[in-house]
């Protein structure tokens, strides 16, 4: 499908700096801190940073923005990677912050030789207090007259470890009356007597954010640094860094971040709900990482077109979760093999159908004759789905009720005759006659019928646990909620069906496919699965149930 689209508005910068030659080419890269698993508002700057080096044959690069050691962990690192390569990109360099400690170092120096950073010995309290408020301009540090001299030396024992954590920073000297409040002398390198992940104990002071991250992006050459708007204040320093060190002119541009309704999207409050137990770890398909969404069923493809639809823009918004999830049928509805499942079974017998026969019968895979066809088995006892039968109808109720004609998908047309309850009062049997001639595909009966429903085979089908998932939390924006956003989780996230029944071929599933359970959704195979026990979860209804998004 080819579609005239416009270009967004940093599409529209680079063409213009491709058009002057400001740049010949570009480069951008995607920069994660790895203190957390990827959540699906990464993948909205995954997708513009590695679409756009495509789109305009550039380059994008992978960095990490490993400067604080206490957050980070390889796990995320190879979690990171691994999410980034199953949404479909190939990074041009694999790069961390970290390689560049001896480089940001050097640049401090020059800084301090330049006279243009100070070695600060008040508390972090003196200095928020002497950094005034928007309103009020900050005030000098006692320290900020220290000697370039003495500044080197300072600075010099604070990398070789002589001082506790806390007892000095490195401070960049421009203006304490700054209208931004960020370029009031920022702490640039702080002490911090801890292990990294990849330089062990190399440091005790590691660059500050702003510190590392123009200069991390100066050293790649990275010429369109793409971060959300809440780095607007930052973009003043992160030049200021450029043109002082007098080194590669990146430049920062900012979109608006990812918001979605009914989620959390900071790592921060995701690690509070994994380590607080209210899901089952980063990957729990309620959670909106790239790992649960995958684990949930959703695919690549899904997830890029979603972010594509969304666009890129310059204020902040809220995107319903409805139109990840129409994104996610669109696709599944086309590569989605179809399949047959019951998951609140009743029995139904067929009593002029010969007991001991079983019949192979032949089933589309789906709505695109190139998916083919395969072979259900059909015999006297079957299971119905418990809502499709109904003992006193409903005014235009087309499914099974004492004396109606129904369809079986693929099969027969029945005629309910009687049913039995147990002892409890719910309907346990059904019993059906059906008419021979009226098979699907060869239907010679003459028999109008206005509703089809599934089943299966009784003595064939196998059984699976069926994870039914709803939204995480009960309201559109739990973080702008009063109180702990944890107080919102909605407690009837996860249902589960210890027992449904499927069709026999299911047990050959894998991880990777994708199915629709006919009439139920789409469900995807678990990686809880074992041999004795299949385990599916449902990825999406078939249709929104929430209503804010036609079909
Ligand atoms: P979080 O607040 O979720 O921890 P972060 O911004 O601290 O996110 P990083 O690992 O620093 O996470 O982010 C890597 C890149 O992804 C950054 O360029 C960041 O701007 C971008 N990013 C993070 N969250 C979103 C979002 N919701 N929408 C779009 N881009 C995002
Ligand atoms: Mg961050």
């Amino acid at each position: 499908m080819s579609e005239e689209k416009s270009l967004n508005f940093i599409e529209e910068i680079i063409e213009a700096d491709l058009a002057s030659n400001k740049c010949t080419s570009i480069s951008t890269r995607f920069p994660p801190e790895p203190n957390g698993y990827l959540h699906i508002g990464h993948s909205k700057s995954i997708c513009l940073n590695f679409g756009l080096a495509t789109k305009y044959g550039g380059t994008t690069n992978l960095r990490f923005d490993d400067t604080n050691p206490v957050t980070e962990e390889t796990e995320y690192v190879e979690s990171i990677k691994a999410d980034i390569k199953w949404l479909g990109f190939n990074w041009t360099n694999e790069l961390y912050a970290s390689d560049y400690f001896d480089n940001l170092y050097a640049f401090a120096l020059e800084l301090i030789e330049k006279g243009l950073a100070y070695v600060d010995d008040s508390t972090s309290e003196e200095i928020a207090i002497l950094k005034g408020t928007p309103t009020e301009p900050g005030k000098p540090s006692e320290f900020r007259s220290r000697s370039i001299e003495e500044n080197l030396t300072l600075f010099t024992e604070m990398k070789n470890g002589v001082y506790k954590d806390g007892e000095k920073v490195l401070r960049a000297k421009i203006d304490m009356t700054h209208t931004n409040m960020l370029m009031r002398d920022p702490i640039i390198y702080r002490i911090k007597h801890a292990h990294h992940h990849r330089t062990a104990n190399k440091w005790c002071i590691y660059p500050m954010y702003d510190f590392a991250h123009g200069q991390s992006d100066s050293i790649e050459k990275i010429t369109h640094s793409i971060c959300t708007l809440e780095f607007i204040p930052h973009r003043e320093l992160y030049e200021w860094f450029i043109e002082k060190l007098n080194i590669f002119p990146s430049q920062q541009y900012e979109f608006a971040r990812l918001n979605m309704t009914y989620t959390v999207m900071s790592k921060r409050k995701l690690l509070q709900l994994v380590n607080e137990g209210f899901v089952h770890g980063w990957d729990d398909p309620r959670m909106p990482t790239i790992s649960g969404l995958r684990r949930k069923g959703y695919t690549p493809l899904s997830i890029r077109n979603f972010c594509e639809k969304i666009g890129v823009a310059r204020r902040e918004n809220m995107i319903d979760l409805s139109l990840l999830e129409f994104c996610l049928r669109e696709d599944l509805n086309v590569t989605a093999k179809r399949v047959m499942s019951v998951l609140d079974p009743i029995k139904l017998v067929i009593t002029n159908y010969d007991a001991e026969k079983t019949e192979e019968l032949t089933a589309e895979n789906g709505p695109d004759e190139t998916m083919g066809t395969r072979s259900i088995p059909f015999s006297n006892t079957l299971w119905i789905e418990r809502e499709d039968f109904m003992e006193v109808p409903a005014k235009k109720w087309f499914r099974l009720a004492p004396g109606s004609v129904v369809r079986l998908k693929n099969a027969y047309i029945v005629k309910c005759e009687s049913f039995e309850k147990d002892v409890n009062g719910e309907i346990s049997t059904i019993y059906c006659t059906y008419y021979p001639e009226s098979k699907s595909g060869n239907d010679t009966s003459g028999i109008s019928v206005k509703g089809t429903i599934h089943w299966l085979s009784a003595a064939q089908a196998a059984t699976a646990e069926i994870r039914l998932y709803d939204r995480l939390f009960k309201v559109e924006n739990p973080s702008a909620e009063e109180g702990d956003f944890k107080s919102f989780i909605n407690p009837d996230s996860l249902t589960i069906i210890s027992k449904a029944y499927i069709e026999p071929s299911l047990a050959e599933a894998h991880l990777e496919e994708r199915f629709q359970f006919i009439r139920k959704g789409y469900f995807c195979l678990d990686k809880d699965s074992t041999s004795e026990k299949l385990v599916f979860n449902r990825t999406v209804t078939l249709k929104d149930a929430w209503g804010k998004i036609a079909e």
